[in-house]
């Protein structure tokens, strides 16, 4: 196990015209469980290969335990990568695919058996270990492949490059829990790749969350739902996302369409701001409320998802299925002073308290 850090890290495709990867500094903590998060395009897969070193970055350095493998091949590294789609040899039986990155380190006998029964166990392989890959499903095929990244015991770092995309959704499930298992019981440092929020907020420590190029915010789920720094946290993780309104600031006082919505709790802000609220904190009710048009109620079975009418803009309330509200309601709602924010540039520059309680 290792600590891994990333130096000034940035990656060109094209000699410089371009950055699918922009400059990144970052300490990969031994033993932690990370998900790069992001839509596609935005880089995740370019920084993982540039860690297992399938990509040589254009500029930067990468460690390892302090020394610096930049220039090392691949094989070099001491780091597994799982990929998307199964990567086996089909002459070989699935036992002998889960024994050869051990037998290739001249790993004992003994060391192997054992590790490849009890990969074999976490992954449900028991009955298929004498079966050659070609003859299994595309998803069993798949999991062999994750067996095979997970098998050696003596890497710095597992990569998985979206590892579950073929796999059957319920077993899914089964198969993050067992990953998660797996990490809770070697404390090897994992690395998941995925552009599933659900995936990388249930499966990780701690989530980089991507887009063009760059780590928007780095943070446990629970930061990026509750304390996003970017608009594009805001907007990504949620379901539905954050709402959004394009507000005035003057001395600190926040307006829309000449309504007072608040004081932002730092002072001297000028200008123009995005406001930003996720549905789950624009609630009904409360003394400092604002008068909203209910435009719609939808059911979502378990909550309601309402569309409310703010001046000439809409924005969405989740609450409780047994709050009572109707098509055509004039409701005051509020915004949930410490979930509500201002954002300057996409970047999150203050909080925003109901009015009379800001500096
Ligand atoms: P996805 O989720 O679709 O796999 P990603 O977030 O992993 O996307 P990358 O695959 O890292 O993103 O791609 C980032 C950018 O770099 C994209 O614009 C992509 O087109 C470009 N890119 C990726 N690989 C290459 C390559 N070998 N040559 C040129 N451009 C590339």
């Amino acid at each position: 196990m290792a600590e891994i850090v990333l130096d000034n890290v940035a990656h060109s495709y094209d000699g410089g015209n371009t950055y699918a990867l922009k400059k990144i500094d970052m300490t990969w903590e031994d033993g932690s469980a990370y998900a790069l998060l992001g839509p596609s395009g935005c880089g995740k897969t370019t920084l993982l290969n540039i860690m297992s070193g399938i990509v040589k970055p254009s500029q930067g350095r990468i460690y390892i335990d302090g020394v610096d493998i930049t220039d090392k091949p691949t094989e070099d590294r001491n780091i597994a990568q799982v990929f998307q789609f199964p990567v086996l040899y089909d002459t070989m039986s699935v036992r002998k695919n889960l024994e050869f990155p051990l037998k290739n380190r001249k790993v004992a006998p003994d060391v192997i058996e054992k590790r490849v029964a009890e990969i074999a166990e976490l992954l449900g392989l028991e009955d298929d270990l004498d079966i050659r890959p070609g003859k299994l499903r595309s998803d069993l095929q798949q999991i062999v492949s994750l067996g095979r990244g997970l098998v050696r015991s003596d890497v710095a770092a597992i990569l998985f490059d979206e590892p579950l995309t073929v796999i059957d959704q319920n077993f899914k499930w089964t198969l993050r829990n067992r990953l998660k298992r797996l990490h809770l019981q070697t404390g090897v440092t994992l690395v998941y790749v995925t552009h599933d929020q659900t995936e990388a907020l249930t499966f990780a420590d701690k989530v980089l969350l991507m887009n063009a190029g760059e780590v928007v915010q780095t943070g446990s789920s629970e930061d990026l739902f509750l304390e996003p720094t970017h608009e594009f946290a805001g907007y990504f993780i949620g379901s539905p996302g954050m709402n959004f309104l394009d507000v005035s600031v003057k001395d600190s006082v926040v307006t829309f369409e000449g309504m007072k919505l608040g004081v932002a709790d730092v002072s001297g802000l000028q200008g123009s701001y995005r406001l930003g609220v996720r549905p789950e904190f624009v609630t009904p009710g409360g003394a400092q409320g604002h008068q909203m048009t209910v435009v719609r109620v939808e059911n979502r079975g378990g909550y309601q998802l309402i569309k409310l009418g703010l001046g000439s803009q809409t924005l969405l309330s989740k609450v409780e299925s047994d709050v009572s509200v109707r098509e055509g309601d004039k409701v005051a709602f509020t915004f949930v002073p410490e979930r509500t924010f201002l954002f300057e540039h996409k970047v999150m520059c203050a909080k925003v308290q109901p009015a009379g309680k800001g500096r």
